[in-house]
């Protein structure tokens, strides 16, 4: 017997329009590339995307068509992704810190009919547009006024192409299941996959995570997403905070400590999100001017693991509470949030910390295992390490145009991720499986010995690579970068580090560089760090 409920598709449209009914006045700020403070609402937002779409029908987008996006943060990036969405076809985010080989891989993958860009990307696009025969028309956002010379096919200024709509649109009925975005994963390895998110993954995962114990976004709070749309659906926020009608501030093109300061302390910011190496430079900047943010509660940070040392600092210095999260392109992104539960909530000190430097538990719409090379489940004790496998409505099933099972004979995906979980199910990551440091059949962890070397008060930086070894199979090495104007020795570091961690987890060497690499999500780029040492040698 079916229930008696209403037919209702989870569509991303109902989203923006909810929010242009019920919290239509609510505020959207961008520090706008081209340089002024600019203000919008939810109701202004929503025509406006009702354009966009109107004006890509015109144009001959068709449902399922993917239109590119490269740009920053702002309010007319958002517009189009509920534009693009609102005309049944699929906003694709590129990621602008590419390679530029990658980008013209990826764009012609998705094969994008259309890309909207901001100004700071044409000089790129127009290295590229030979690369680019199908993409049949470049949109700039910015206005007449702004609109650099080019040469880029059909290039418009947004604002022009804009004024050519009325607005006077219906969403385009598309059933909920249908696709809504494509996110690629930078793939060190290999060429980038294409994630392919759909209307009711999006919705539901916004709803999961905009939760108390998730983001916390409601009405009441202002929400400043560092994280770009470009990087792994924007963590949600793109969707959550209309969706809960927060006011949203978007901070552009500057992301440095100072700049990003600047917008969470004018805009009384009350929740910020963003990689572990953006909240670095902001405390850095904070601790050097003497800056507080007394504004901001909460600051979620994940892409990489949280040093502790970060979280404590912002904590206990300026009192912003640090919630640690993990999660991946192929999860929409969220798989777990480090909040408090009935059994932690009263912990205080390093039992605290103990628990808050844990990547967290998975929310509803997130189910999470670990198991072993054979798919056996392993404990739940926070010791036992294996396997990170998850399933869920917002969990990849395949990649685009991939074919290839990604999935597990119980339909749960592989991340990629070493982890335990403890009693309390809260996850911790110990590796990526690539880059556990494999010692005499056991495993150590590379994030571990790297979040403890950052302790050290003259570490900036740290990573740790497993180098090959007669006996022992791997032994790890651990690279670092001094902080600025300080100097750091290889036997002060495992002097602090002595007594920390189980004796043979002890990196056989310190190498001391003036610069790690980076992947383009901010990551440390470990397969690069390996060729870079390569022909090294541990001691004796
Ligand atoms: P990309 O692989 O393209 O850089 P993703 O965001 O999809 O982008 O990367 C997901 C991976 O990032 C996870 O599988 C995990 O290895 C790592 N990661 C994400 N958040 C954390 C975290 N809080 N701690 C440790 N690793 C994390």
């Amino acid at each position: 017997m079916l229930g008696l409920m209403q037919d209702w598709p989870l569509l991303i449209h109902r989203i923006i329009d909810h929010a242009a009914r019920q919290h239509a006045t609510q505020e959207v700020v961008t520090r706008s590339v081209e340089g002024p403070i600019t203000r919008t609402n939810y109701a202004a937002i929503c025509q406006r995307a009702l354009k966009v779409a109107q004006r890509l029908v015109r144009e001959g987008v068709k449902p399922g068509d993917r239109v590119a996006t490269m740009a920053w943060n702002t309010a007319r990036h958002l517009e189009s992704w509920y534009g693009i969405t609102g005309a049944g076809a699929v906003y694709h985010t590129i990621n602008p810190r590419l390679f530029p080989e990658q980008i013209a891989w990826i764009a012609n993958h998705a094969e994008d009919r259309v890309i909207m860009t901001d100004i700071t990307f044409v000089p790129l696009l127009e290295a590229l547009a030979e690369k680019l025969p199908k993409v049949e028309r470049y949109i700039v956002l910015t206005d007449a006024a702004h609109m650099p010379a080019t040469k880029l096919r059909n290039a418009v200024a947004y604002e022009t192409w804009l004024d050519e709509a009325d607005g006077d649109f219906k969403w385009l009925d598309v059933e909920e299941n249908a696709a809504a975005g494509l996110c690629y994963t930078s793939g060190t390895t290999g060429n980038p996959k294409g994630v392919l998110y759909s209307h009711r993954s999006n919705v539901l995962h916004s709803l999961a995570a905009s939760g108390v114990d998730a983001l916390t976004i409601g009405s009441t709070t202002t929400i400043l997403p560092v994280v770009p749309l470009f990087h792994a659906n924007s963590w949600s926020i793109a969707f959550s905070a209309p969706m809960m009608g927060a006011k949203l501030v978007m901070p552009g093109a500057k992301l440095d400590g100072a700049s990003v300061h600047e917008m969470l302390s004018t805009e009384k910011v009350t929740c910020t999100a963003g990689v572990p190496t953006v909240w670095l430079m902001l405390l850095q900047y904070m601790q050097k001017e003497g800056k507080t943010l007394p504004d901001l509660k909460r600051l979620v940070v994940g892409g990489s693991a949280a040093p502790r040392a970060m979280i404590e600092a912002f904590e206990k210095q300026y009192g912003i509470e640090v919630l640690h999260a993990w999660g991946m392109t192929e999860m929409s992104p969220l798989g777990s949030l480090g909040s408090m539960k009935a059994c932690t909530a009263n912990l205080q000190g390093e039992a605290l910390y103990d628990v808050k430097v844990k990547q967290g538990y998975a929310p509803f719409t997130v189910e999470m295992k670990i198991t072993d090379d054979h798919d056996k489940e392993l404990p739940w004790d926070g010791k036992t390490f294996g396997r990170l496998k998850v399933a869920g409505p917002a969990v990849a099933k395949a990649y685009f145009r991939v074919d290839e099972n990604i999935l597990d004979a119980n339909g749960f995906f592989d991340t990629g991720d070493v982890a335990t979980i403890d009693a309390n199910g809260y996850m911790q990551i110990t590796d990526r499986s690539k880059d556990v440091i494999k010692s005499g059949g056991e495993w150590i962890s590379s994030i571990d010995l790297e979040n403890l070397a950052v302790g050290h008060p003259d570490v900036a930086e740290a990573a740790v690579i497993g180098i090959a070894h007669p006996k022992w199979d791997e032994r790890p090495l651990l690279v670092i970068v001094p902080k600025e104007g300080r100097t750091v020795s290889r036997d002060a570091v495992l002097e602090y580090m002595q007594g920390k961690i189980a004796k043979w987890w002890m990196p056989d060497d310190v190498q001391v560089v003036a610069e790690i690499p980076h992947t383009a999500t901010g990551k440390i780029n470990k397969v690069t760090l390996r060729k870079q040492f390569a022909d090294y040698r541990l001691p004796g």
